[in-house]
């Protein structure tokens, strides 16, 4: 029997940790919908696309070839077959990242990817992101949404990124989560069937161990 598992929620709730974590633990496949974003992304940066011009980005979009691996242990992503892993990750993809992933073209695009890849994981899987349980795989066998206090949240983003101050990353993750709210086309938001779980007080262990309760239920 294969389970379909989706976690969105906003950056710095513990969306990837757990969710890399719960698959592991329940042996299911893992998708990370974010990089797949981040990834498109990053192309468009590299190859000279004007990531404020929506016009742009949506000729732009067919072009890259994205592949994301699905091992929770071992998660990776390359683009036309370059490891993308580490690029995506830099600042400068993070504060464009909204921008190209309003283009309803390219929601378009990677929305049919990962409806492929969730089809073609015989065994279920987790994917996490932003709009899964409401647009993606709405037929999920479990939602989880999670939340945490914007200070949780900056103070957990600025723990994993060397050098960044907790002020500074929480006035840019506000910005992104608004922006990532807004957008006309599958906004970051809670589907009317899923758990919501505020991670605030809670460490990783205990929100992993609340959702593997909730999937075995
Ligand atoms: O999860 P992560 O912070 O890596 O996501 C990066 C960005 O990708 C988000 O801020 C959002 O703009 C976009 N995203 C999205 N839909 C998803 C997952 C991510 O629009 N399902």
């Amino acid at each position: 029997e294969s389970v379909i598992v989706a976690i969105d929620g906003p950056s710095g709730t513990g969306k990837s940790s757990t969710s890399k974590a719960v698959a592991a633990k329940l042996g299911l496949s893992y998708l990370d919908t974010g990089a797949q974003y981040r990834a498109i992304t990053w192309w468009m940066l590299t190859n000279g696309v004007d990531t404020d011009d929506p016009a742009a980005v949506a000729s732009a979009a067919g072009k890259p070839v994205i592949v994301s691996g699905t091992d929770p242990n071992h998660p990776t992503i390359t683009v036309d077959g370059l490891d993308a892993a580490g690029p995506i990750r830099t600042q400068e993809v993070t504060s464009q990242v909204s921008a190209v992933s309003a283009v309803p073209e390219v929601r378009t695009l990677i929305t049919g990817l990962q409806r492929s890849i969730a089809a073609a994981a015989a065994g279920g899987i987790v994917v996490e992101g932003r709009d899964i349980g409401t647009t993606v795989l709405p037929d999920a066998d479990l939602k989880i949404f999670l939340t945490a206090s914007p200070e949780a949240r900056a103070a957990r983003r600025s723990g994993e990124v060397k050098g960044s101050d907790v002020a500074a990353t929480r006035e840019a993750l506000i910005k992104r989560d608004a922006a990532d709210s807004s957008r006309k086309t599958s906004p970051l938001a809670k589907a009317g069937d899923a758990v919501e779980v505020d991670t605030t007080e809670l460490t990783l262990q205990q929100v992993i161990e609340c959702v593997v309760t909730l999937v075995e239920e």
